[in-house]
């Protein structure tokens, strides 16, 4: 007969899951409780906010931001938050993540706001597949999305907005950056980002230091409303790359994640100094930008002329 493990934190309940980097067996509360405090603690010494602030969260309608938002109203019931969502517009994709991230606004007791792509600019991102970026149309569209949430923060008056980017995400992200020799793609991946300028919003990580699977496990164990339903074009994304690679080192060499977001920080961080760009404001759209017409803005015109086109 298999006798069952007792949870290592409270020695009382049956231990559902096993932490290899810390070899830890929890029972699902403190599980729970572990996963939270991760992020409260990361809150806390990054100072990324205050209890009672107001605070946006991006949320996709995946399970990393859906165990953010859940978890930050656990922590923070005083916390005034906003679930900041942006509807990409891709056929058979950004419908079904709205609806999961408007259930869990209403689920944490967040204002929803939404910036819908197609209703509100006539565009939708699955037109890039008729441009160069066909196989890479993550560039674009993630560029299009840090935009969109800077518009919604600002909207909604929101000074600090948070991002669901797991430990997964960052370390992925400091080794294609390092690979591909961007260091100031490294410079700029960090816990606490300041404002560029005065009308933008400080962007923080409270997940910085929390595996996927662990806000996936998380995601699942509370029942929160999350999509499961893949973006047809991620497979260009070339951080997956890196993921699948980091996640067979962490399976070999547990912590290995942990290590590498450590050196980073410790070491590496400082000796790239954040390339000394001079902000403009953009001729179109009046927000911040390093050339006399933004990213944002020439990504949009492509999109506005694409769409055109398909109407005629
Ligand atoms: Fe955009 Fe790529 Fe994310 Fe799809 S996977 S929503 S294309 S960034
Ligand atoms: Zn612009």
């Amino acid at each position: 007969m298999k006798h069952a493990v007792l949870c290592h934190q409270c020695r009382r309940s049956e231990a559902e899951t096993y932490i290899p980097y810390s070899r830890q067996r929890l029972c699902v509360p403190c599980f729970n409780a572990f996963f939270e405090n991760r992020i409260r603690k990361t809150v806390e010494k990054h100072r990324m906010f205050k209890a009672d602030d107001i605070v946006g969260v991006a949320v996709s309608g995946g399970k990393d931001s859906a165990s953010l938002i859940h978890a930050l109203r656990n922590i923070y019931p005083e916390l005034r938050l906003r679930a900041l969502h942006v509807n990409l517009g891709i056929e058979g994709y950004s419908d079904h993540c709205a609806k999961k991230a408007e259930a869990m606004s209403e689920a944490t007791d967040a204002e929803f706001l939404v910036y819908d792509l197609k209703g509100e600019d006539g565009v939708s991102v699955d037109l890039f597949t008729n441009t160069m970026y066909r196989r890479k149309t993550c560039s674009p569209c993630g560029l299009i999305k840090r935009r969109l949430f800077d518009v919604l923060a600002r909207r909604s008056g929101v000074r600090v907005l948070a991002t669901a980017h797991n430990i997964d995400d960052v370390v992925s992200i400091y080794l294609s950056g390092f690979f591909s020799g961007e260091f100031t793609y490294i410079a700029r991946m960090k816990p606490v980002h300041p404002p560029l300028t005065e009308n933008m919003s400080t962007k923080v990580k409270p997940l910085f230091k929390t595996p996927e699977a662990e806000a996936a496990y998380y995601a699942a164990l509370n029942g929160l409303p999350a999509s499961d339903v893949k973006c047809p074009y991620s497979k260009g994304n070339v951080e997956f790359k890196y993921k699948r690679m980091i996640g067979f080192m962490e399976q070999n060499d547990p912590g290995f994640k942990f290590g590498v977001l450590s050196l980073f920080m410790k070491k590496l961080l400082p000796l790239i100094k954040e390339e000394e760009r001079s902000i403009r404001s953009c001729i179109t759209c009046g927000l911040p930008s390093t050339n006399e017409v933004c990213g944002y803005c020439k990504r949009m015109d492509l999109l506005k002329k694409l769409s055109l086109q398909d109407r005629r």
